[in-house]
């Protein structure tokens, strides 16, 4: 996507000023806050699709704190959780595809049963 040398759409500065404090509220946030289980369950099986293009937020508060994770996740304790069980959740996935692909190689037959 190309802007042309256009500036893109800037929020004013006490959108950022609420846009940090927030980030900071957040960040001094811990497990106290909760948030449903399967809530979290769906989100940590899927790929988190945060900052799609140009975030704002993200350059103000980085990567970890944007306004994107923050709207998914009640504190950072909830999105560093999120990180692990979504890799090892990718890593059972690649191997499960593997297994398929290994019985699939080693029974090249119709016979067998799912
Ligand atoms: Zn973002």
């Amino acid at each position: 996507m190309r802007h042309n040398g256009s500036t893109p759409l800037r929020r004013n500065a006490m959108d950022y000023d609420e846009d940090k404090n927030k980030r900071d509220l957040w960040l001094q946030n811990t497990m106290t806050e909760t948030m449903c289980f399967e809530d979290f369950v769906r989100i940590a099986s899927q790929k988190l699709e945060t900052c799609q293009d140009y975030c704002e937020s993200r350059e103000e508060c980085g990567e970890d704190a944007c306004l994107c994770v923050r709207r998914r996740f009640p504190s950072p304790e909830h999105y560093k959780l999120y990180k692990i069980v979504n890799s090892r959740f990718n890593r059972m996935l690649t191997a499960a595809t593997m297994a398929k692909a290994v019985a699939l190689a080693t029974n090249g037959d119709r016979d067998v049963e799912d």
